[in-house]
């Protein structure tokens, strides 16, 4: 965004796939990549007469994102009908929730330029999935300018949430979205992946003169499905808003749809109004009814949440927050984190720092975000364990990461194999120092004659002679001793 007078104002609606077996009313599986419309039935392809029945497990997902959003779950809430026409939307009508949802008011924490900002949620509510419309075929005998569709995702549940319009840039927005995903994965709501069309996202921008009070005018941009798009889209369009109300042009509440091609937001249509809709309470669904036993049983069943255990982390473990923060990327992470200090508890830092760095930077980001570690946490343990004890330098530890994880065999087998046997005693080490030492006497000269920076090139010399085994810190420490005091 250009340096300008006018300041943005971002409010987001996620959509997000509940990673439930069976479909939100029916009880056809939920399937990706499967053959068109071989995941179907009567309801989900809106046959009249067919009847819907809410899916427990939906509502309970919900109930979880819910609970760590810390909204409030409505005791009675109600599905309505919301109608429109679209050709992948076979009954005419999407059940959703309209004015009374399943959860209300919460927040999300999301880290924007080094402090947290908690965004408030307006609702989450819940709702079902579209079929898919298809333009383009692997088959030949569909003739040109045809369109299928496909009714394998028609009915699939998802959870709509509803920020305020408390984000304020494209990249607030982006770490909103981050806090979100990592959100409904730790509570096992969703599989939260944009590529699959799990996580979808409309924004919501409008921009305003710094400091004024009332929101401006804002443009609703659909159907957003990568992190990058959004990140573009958003930047776009405050850039074009700004552009207009400086050059003195009025903005309309549109619907505007992303380019990835150009990177830019174009036209679709006037904004909607919630009475084009003709939303009525859904008659075939009863008043949905969570009582105080199902918010329990769901209450019990959550984890520790990626916050307190962040903090956590910080007071059991002495991380740094920063460090908290990274290990607590996913939950599948952090276990692995804890599993492995449970098995070598004298060193919790030392293990963070392998899997920070030395781990994350073999894992792809998919990995990352599932959890799927190259080694086990015992592996790790025992390798950190290994260098404490003085068996291995550090050097010799990273070497041996490639062969762990090729092979999963135990750290002490490959330590033995391979020879790599650090040497710590004082005695071998002391006699190759001072071998150095006798066999050069002109560099020792030169290092006592003030060149302090040659002493790296004894360290090598030493190292030479133990063939790279020598205990680093003992190397050093000796060869001081003998260069300085003689
Ligand atoms: P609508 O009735 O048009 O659907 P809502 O009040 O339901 O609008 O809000 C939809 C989304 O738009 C919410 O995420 C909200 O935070 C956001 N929003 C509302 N007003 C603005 C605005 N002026 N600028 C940016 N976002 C906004
Ligand atoms: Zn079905
Ligand atoms: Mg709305």
């Amino acid at each position: 965004m250009p340096v300008s007078d006018f300041e943005a104002v971002i409010g987001l609606e996620v959509h997000c796939q509940l990673r439930t077996k069976s479909k939100a009313f029916c009880a056809c599986p939920v399937v990706f990549g499967a053959p068109p419309n071989t995941a179907v039935c009567p309801v989900c392809l809106g046959y009249p007469g067919a009847l819907p029945v809410a899916n427990r497990e939906m509502v309970s997902l919900a109930m979880r994102v819910a609970l760590a959003t810390g909204c409030t779950i409505e005791e009675t809430s109600v599905f309505a009908r919301k109608n429109y026409f679209y050709p992948d939307l076979p009954k005419g009508y999407q059940i959703s929730q309209y004015d009374r949802p399943l959860a209300t008011r919460g927040t999300v924490a999301v880290r924007a330029n080094g402090s947290v900002k908690n965004v408030r949620l307006n609702r989450i509510h819940l709702e079902e999935d579209a079929g898919k419309s298809m333009h383009e075929f692997p088959w030949e005998d569909v003739p040109a300018l045809s369109s299928l569709v496909d009714l394998n995702r028609s009915g699939t549940p998802l959870i709509e949430i509803v920020s305020e319009p408390d984000l304020s840039s494209a990249d607030e927005a982006h770490e909103y979205l981050v806090s979100l995903r990592r959100l409904v994965r730790w509570v096992d709501a969703s599989d939260g992946n944009m590529e699959e069309g799990s996580l979808r996202c409309d924004a919501n921008v409008s921009v305003r003169p710094k400091g004024a009070a009332a929101l401006g005018t804002k443009v609703e941009i659909k159907n957003l499905n990568s992190f990058a798009h959004v990140k573009k889209a958003i930047e776009h369009e405050i850039e074009r808003q700004v552009a207009a109300l400086e050059s003195g042009r009025p903005l309309v509440q549109e619907t505007r749809l992303f380019e990835p091609d150009t990177g830019a937001t174009k036209a679709m249509r006037s904004k909607e109004e919630a009475m084009d809709y003709r939303y009525f309470p859904d008659p075939d669904l009863g008043v949905l009814v969570v009582d105080g036993a199902w918010r329990r049983d769901v209450a019990v069943s959550m984890p520790e949440l990626p916050e307190a255990r962040a903090a956590r982390l910080q007071t059991a473990y002495g991380l740094p927050a920063a460090d908290a923060e990274l290990v607590c990327l996913s939950r599948p992470l952090a276990d692995f984190y804890e599993a492995a200090v449970a098995k070598h508890p004298g060193n919790p830092k030392a293990i963070a720092n392998w899997v920070l760095s030395e781990l994350l930077a073999r894992m792809s980001d998919a990995d990352r975000q599932a959890g799927r570690l190259p080694v086990a946490p015992e592996t790790l343990a025992a390798l950190v364990a290994r260098i404490d004890d003085g068996s291995i330098s550090g050097r010799m530890a990273k070497e041996l990461l490639g062969d762990l994880i090729a092979t999963g065999r135990p750290v002490d087998e490959l330590v033995k194999e391979k020879g790599l046997v650090q040497i710590s005693d004082e005695g071998s080490i002391r006699d190759a120092v001072l071998k150095v030492v006798r066999d050069h006497p002109e560099q020792v000269a030169t290092y006592r004659g003030g060149k302090a920076a040659t002493f790296g090139w004894f360290v090598g010399q030493v190292m030479k002679a133990l063939q790279g085994k020598g205990n680093p810190g003992v190397v050093n420490r000796l060869l001081r001793d003998s260069l300085d005091k003689d």
